[in-house]
């Protein structure tokens, strides 16, 4: 009998998988991988425009600020430039007991000459004017309250659905800020925040299992106002499968990580930049990503190997081939799809020069990766730092595979 409207049958509540072994190897190429960099790496949140003797309160205000302006599917050093200049220019946004007296009008105009916000502007001034008034309510007025609890699973549900644009990735990021600053010292390991970055380097090892998250893209993209706008995508991504980014997709993986960083005794300060900067840094730099980002274009291997001349900057060798994490990675993850249609799309990886890759091992050093390292979180890496790093010789980062 076909099923009447009111008896069709429920969707099965999608389950993600994870490969537990391979999380253990990559979270411990990425804990040794940041044991490198972490001196050579500045990241947003420590270029604090704050003065040394802020107090925590005035701290922990201005953090949840900038975490909140990382809503979206990427965590980026761009509105963070954005944040900075507008603490510049009026501290009093920063103190919730000063906002709560302005106008929405006012907080427009005082955020409005950041071009990075336009995109959304009316729900940043709302989410300024609701948050600051759900802290000063509840809270004290001070955001270091928020963390006022026996677990991060209880700071987080007392807030959840309540903090206008905060999410568990935002929550997360907002902690880890205050941790790394010293400001909290409870809670121990959180969930990982995930973004883009994160989401694709535990799918490209395949940690994260998509097989089930997957389905085709269907000749519906093209009713798309995002098509109209970037028409060579969609023609690149029909037909292809794709992971839509969905909130309990993320927060599956999130909880999940939270539990296996733990067992495996490691720690969420160190995964967690160490999964972004890699992956932004490498990632972004293989041969399709390039390509893709560059021309609108998803190939496939063999069809990349025939068009060398799009290949931009790795035309001879590029991060993959000098990646630790490179066995496990069989596809990657173009941002273009992310970014334009909020889809992830795996495309099978080139693997190219497999055999003159160097084995990555204690008798070849990890700084052949160190050339492509030039975001820090910051922008570009300057020259100086770049060779002071490469000077160092560091024998670090071995896969002892
Ligand atoms: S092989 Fe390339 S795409 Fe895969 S994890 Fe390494 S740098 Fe990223």
């Amino acid at each position: 009998m076909e099923a009447t409207k009111a008896q069709k049958p429920k969707k099965e509540p999608k389950v993600v998988e994870f490969d537990d072994e391979r999380a253990e190897q990559v979270f411990r190429i990425i804990t040794n991988f940041w044991s490198v960099v972490r001196p050579h790496i500045k990241l947003p949140q420590e270029r604090m425009p704050l003065s040394e003797n802020a107090s925590p309160e005035e701290k922990a205000n201005f953090l949840i600020i900038l975490a909140i302006f990382q809503r979206g599917g990427v965590i980026s050093d761009t509105p963070s430039n954005g944040i900075h200049r507008i603490y510049a220019r009026r501290p009093d946004l920063f103190d919730p007991r000063e906002v709560v007296k302005m106008t929405e009008a006012e907080i427009y105009q005082a955020i409005r000459t950041e071009t990075v916000f336009n995109y959304k502007i009316g729900e940043f001034v709302k989410s300024w004017l609701v948050n600051s008034k759900l802290l000063v309510d509840e809270f004290n007025g001070s955001a270091l309250n928020l963390v006022d609890a026996d677990s991060f699973r209880e700071a987080f549900d007392r807030i959840d659905g309540r903090l206008y644009g905060i999410q568990l990735k935002i929550f997360s990021l907002f902690v880890i800020w205050l941790q790394e600053q010293g400001l909290v010292s409870r809670f121990g390991a959180v969930p990982l925040p995930i973004d883009f970055h994160a989401a694709r380097l535990l799918m490209s090892t395949g940690v994260v299992k998509t097989g089930n998250l997957e389905t085709p893209i269907t000749k519906e993209i093209f009713g798309t106002k995002t098509a109209k706008e970037y028409p060579q995508l969609a023609k690149e991504l029909l037909g292809r499968p794709s992971i839509a980014v969905r909130r309990w997709l993320v927060d599956s993986i999130a909880w999940w990580s939270l539990e296996k960083i733990q067992e495996y005794g490691y720690s969420h300060l160190e995964i967690n930049p160490g999964l972004w900067v890699f992956s932004r840094n490498f990632c972004s730099k293989s041969p399709q990503a390039i390509v893709s980002r560059n021309h609108s274009l998803l190939l496939d291997p063999e069809d990349l190997e025939k068009t060398l001349d799009l290949w931009g900057e790795v035309k001879d060798q590029g991060p993959c081939e000098l990646c630790p994490l490179s066995s496990l990675c069989e596809r990657i993850f173009p941002s273009e799809p992310n970014y334009r249609f909020g889809k992830l799309v795996p495309v099978v990886r080139l693997k190219r020069s497999e055999s003159q890759r160097p084995i990555i091992s204690k008798e070849n050093p990890f700084q052949s990766l160190m050339p492509f390292l030039t975001r820090d979180g910051n922008g570009e890496l300057y020259p100086e730092e770049k060779r002071k790093i490469s000077d160092t010789q560091i024998p670090l980062l071995v896969y002892d595979a």
